[in-house]
């Protein structure tokens, strides 16, 4: 059997291990020159930066696919972290998360004045919902009705009524905590799929689990070898990489992929699976194809502006992960999602890696990657967006830490909504692909295979199960498993 793969993002990658895995003759067509998609890094001046995401959750989804090429912990490590954020707010109030869930619980009543009991109890709520609906509605494709003959489904359906699917998240925390701080301390976790805590179900209040029950990690190396890790697995079970070689068409006939059309001239194969965003998936490689409207017309995730920032000097106040609190939540995702606009006091997170990846940037020097979250890209005027949003962020930043951040800058690499979009065929930008605020999109993304054409297979952000690293592995896990029933 003959697999054609079209792009090499995250699962890209993972699909491909999986199906050479298989026995099968795997070709991945990828538009770079380079893999990873979103995974990838940026260098300059010394400095060494991970270009998309910084936050590595359920790592063993990665160990699963480099065992299949018979590699271990020499070839990728990763180390758990003691700590998952630093909180900033701009009345002075800090709190350092502690990735153990009691310290993290004790930590938030002694520094929020929230009760440690609620921040349990919420926390392990969201460990019970996350073993009802995981093997359910992630690690399972949702479009095959066998799939819901077995026992989870019961388990599922005896909690449906704790789902809080008519409660939006932020509903959910304001009943539990009634204090402003940590309400918008949970409800930023709305942000790991780029959707609207005001807007999104209570049952994203799923997500805080990953990272104080299960843990957060950081990658020896940094997020990038991750990506380097799984193209070595793929390579060594076999399979081929065209980089520069966008694929131009999928060709169906007798409604089924036959191949696809690349450099003016058709390659074969029994099997397409496109990790490409599925909107133009369908729009540039499907056109002649009907479009499933309503899927593709979901509000969009939020996309980013980054600054990718050389710093003189060092920070001990700041730790590998750090959040910058907006005043006003409710206002920011507003602004976001109503007005496609960044507000004048945008939430802004660090991420600095240099503290443990020394040659991440020169002696003496951080390289920080400082993000805000913007609207998906709608044609805005992002040059006077970035002028305007880099004064405001070097000025939030200073003002929370008392220090002129200004003259320690010492070089500057950007990324903002048009650049995803070109880089990675994201539609609009996007990170995540469609929102997650409404319960339909959260639950109703496209399926991993399309009902009338048979051969075609997604995996990736955009599709079943969702976006951010965990969920994309997962995908092309669901894509293999298809394939092979
Ligand atoms: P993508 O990375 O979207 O890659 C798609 C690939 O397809 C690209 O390589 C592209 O070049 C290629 N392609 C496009 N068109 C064609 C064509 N015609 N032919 C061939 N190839 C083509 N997730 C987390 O888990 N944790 C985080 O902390 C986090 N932070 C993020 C921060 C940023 C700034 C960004 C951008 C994303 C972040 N994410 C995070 C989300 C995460 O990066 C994505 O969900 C994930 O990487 C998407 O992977 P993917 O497999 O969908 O493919």
């Amino acid at each position: 059997m003959k697999a054609v793969i079209i792009g090499s993002g995250i699962a890209g990658l993972a699909a491909s291990i999986r199906l050479a895995a298989r026995g099968m003759e795997v070709d991945v067509f990828e538009a770079n020159s380079y893999c990873g998609g979103k995974l990838t890094v940026i260098s300059r001046d010394g400095f060494t930066w991970d270009a998309g995401p910084s936050l590595f959750t359920m790592p063993h989804f990665v160990d699963e696919l480099l065992a299949l090429a018979g590699m271990d912990g020499r070839t990728f490590s990763y180390r758990k972290m003691d700590e998952t954020c630093r909180y900033f707010w701009e009345d002075g109030t800090t709190l350092t998360a502690h990735a153990d869930a009691d310290a993290f619980a004790r930590e938030t009543e002694q520094k929020l004045g929230v009760k440690a009991s609620s921040v349990r109890a919420a926390l392990y709520k969201a460990k019970e919902l996350h073993e009802a609906t995981s093997p359910l509605f992630l690690e399972k494709s949702l479009h095959k009705a066998t799939n819901f003959l077995n026992g989870n489904t019961l388990k599922a359906l005896t909690m449906l009524p704790r789902f809080d699917l008519h409660r939006t998240m932020h509903e959910v925390n304001r009943s539990r905590f009634r204090n402003p701080k940590a309400e918008q301390l949970f409800n930023r976790f709305a942000t790991y799929n780029g959707s609207d805590p005001y807007r999104a179900p209570g049952v994203l209040n799923v997500i805080p689990h990953l990272e104080h029950n299960v843990g957060t990690f950081l990658p020896k190396g940094g997020m990038h070898s991750i990506t380097n890790a799984l193209e070595k697995a793929a390579r060594q079970l076999g399979v081929t990489f065209h980089l520069h070689t966008p694929v131009e068409r999928i060709v169906v006939e007798n409604g089924k992929a036959v191949g696809v059309w690349v450099n003016g001239r058709r390659w074969d194969a029994d099997i397409v699976v496109s990790n490409l965003d599925v909107v133009p998936t369908y729009r540039r490689l499907l056109r002649d194809h009907k479009e499933p409207e309503s899927i593709l017309e979901q509000e969009r995730s939020t996309s980013a502006l980054i600054f990718y920032w050389g710093m003189r000097g060092e920070s001990p106040s700041l730790g590998l992960h750090n959040i910058f609190f907006s005043d006003d939540y409710a206002h920011e995702f507003r602004s976001l999602f109503q007005h496609h606009d960044i507000c004048d006091d945008p939430t802004v997170y660090v991420n600095i890696t240099s503290r443990f990846e020394r040659d991440h940037a020169p002696e003496g020097h951080e390289n920080w990657f400082v993000m805000v979250n913007t609207p998906a890209n709608q044609g805005q005027d992002w040059d006077a967006i970035i002028d305007r949003v880099r004064v405001q962020v070097l000025e939030k930043l200073g003002r929370i830490m008392g220090r002129d951040l200004r003259s320690d800058l010492v070089c500057e690499e950007l990324l903002d909504p048009r650049t995803i979009e070109a880089r990675t065929g994201s539609y609009m930008g996007s990170l995540y692909g469609a929102s997650s605020n409404h319960w339909k999109s959260a639950f109703m993304r496209h399926p991993n295979f399309k009902q009338d054409i048979k051969g075609i297979y997604f995996c990736g952000g955009s599709v079943h199960p969702g976006g951010g690293i965990p969920l994309c592995l997962l995908s092309a896990r669901i894509v293999d498993e298809l394939i092979a029933n």
